[in-house]
């Protein structure tokens, strides 16, 4: 196995043998492309024709009056299309799918947000798309699912283990191992075997090498801190990539569910809940037992529910190069509703984790700082989660009206 797959003690390829070739293969592809400058030419003209690429960077001016400490701006991934960073990620493969002559894409997707990425991708490209999700997670996503029917992918319930993403991963490699030949695989996130996290950070550093730009064209010195949620990782690599070799501070937010202490969290590194270990395809901190049996995880938001994290990820806090903190669903539902109110900017409930840690460190800092968040994704997908928090008694009364028209 080639060490170049390796983050320290972290990363790797742990695949079945018959896979082998198809990843050697995708690593030699992907070599090749990164190589070719007209390849990321290509990339950025698609994403700027057909997403909002470059993304604005926005001054927070509210917030900052608010804070009356550090200016604050805000990366805009929530103006991409289908609404978050993930886009970038999903064009970028497509494009590669397409230099390797394959006709078919497959994906796993949780929350649904990443399989309405790919299929999108896919009928622009006009490939064949197939999403693997848990049957659990399709009855709660819904809205999601009918999307990516709409868009002409096939999407197959999971019925295995827990029906969610994790089970989703394991079919969708099982898939692969089958169709290897003219199928490929459209990872999500920077988790996955070599070179699944090198890929999918190579083509999210677009959101960090704009955003260096930009805050540099605007202020003409770097901010002192770099606020990005953590799911996987993709979005948080991203922006980081930008500031990786600056005196930057970088600072990841997990989800902290009810509260660390609870064990009902998705906080594989700000915890002390994280273990190293194997799975789906790779070694990092995940949420196991003492057996290596994956642990169930908690967060309001879908999208930062997984088990494991990004093998840089792991590397970059041993390293010290990246701090790692927690932000608890409510202080998120109130760090959500301040950014509403006061910048009339809707995050998705996944990047308020990434405000509500900077909420809180706002106080404490100076004038000479600048501050920086990753607003990975828009919030509209959230309104039931939302509407259901805040008990809004009208959303209620709709939502009973609505199920009551259809005899439910
Ligand atoms: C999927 C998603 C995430 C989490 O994924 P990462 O790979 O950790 O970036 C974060 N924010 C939004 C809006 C998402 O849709």
């Amino acid at each position: 196995m080639d060490r170049a797959g390796y983050y320290g003690q972290f990363g790797g390829a742990f695949i079945p043998e018959t896979l082998f070739s198809t990843i050697e293969e995708l690593a030699r592809q992907f070599r090749e492309a990164r190589e070719d400058s007209s390849f990321w030419r290509q990339y950025e003209e698609i994403l700027s024709t057909y997403s909002c690429r470059p993304t604005p960077l926005t001054f927070a001016q509210n917030l900052t009056r608010h804070f009356g400490t550090s200016r604050i701006y805000v990366k805009r991934e929530d103006l991409n299309h289908t609404g978050a960073h993930k886009l970038n990620n999903v064009i970028g493969q497509g494009l590669l799918a397409k230099r390797m002559g394959k006709t078919r894409v497959i994906a796993e997707t949780g929350a649904g947000q990443h399989g309405v990425a790919t299929a999108t991708m896919a009928a622009r490209f006009g490939l064949r798309c197939t999403i693997y999700m848990g049957e659990v997670d399709m009855e709660r996503q819904r809205p999601n699912v009918f999307w990516m029917e709409q868009l002409g992918a096939e999407v197959v319930p999971v019925k295995d283990g827990t029906a969610t993403l994790k089970d989703a991963i394991n079919e969708a490699l099982r898939d692969w191992v089958t169709n290897m030949d003219h199928t490929h695989y459209v990872l999500g996130t920077a988790c996955g075997p070599h070179p699944f996290p090198e890929m999918v950070s190579y083509f999210q550093s677009i959101i960090g090498k704009e955003a260096r730009t930009q805050i540099m064209e605007r202020e003409g010195r770097l901010p002192s801190r770099v606020y990005a949620c953590v799911g996987g990782g993709s979005n948080a690599l991203g922006i980081f990539s930008g500031f990786m070799d600056d005196p930057v501070e970088l600072v990841g937010v997990e989800a902290g569910g009810k509260g660390l202490d609870t064990g009902l969290h998705a906080s594989r590194l700000a915890s002390r809940d994280g273990s190293i270990g194997v799975a789906h395809g790779y070694k990092s901190y995940f949420l196991q037992d003492g057996e290596g049996q994956m642990r169930k995880t908690h967060s309001v938001a879908a999208g930062l529910d997984y088990v494991g994290v990004s093998p840089l990820l792991s590397w970059l806090k041993e390293k010290g190069r990246i701090r790692f903190e927690a932000a608890t669903d409510w202080e998120v539902l109130e760090a959500f509703s301040l950014t509403v109110r006061k910048e009339g900017l809707v995050p998705a409930l996944e990047s308020a984790h990434a405000f509500s840690q900077a909420f809180k460190e706002l106080p404490h800092m100076s004038h000479h700082d600048i501050v920086l968040i990753n607003l990975s994704g828009r919030g509209d997908k959230d309104i039931f989660t939302v509407a259901d928090a805040l008990n809004d008694p009208e959303w209620k009364a709709f939502i009973q009206n609505k199920a009551g028209s259809y005899g439910a």
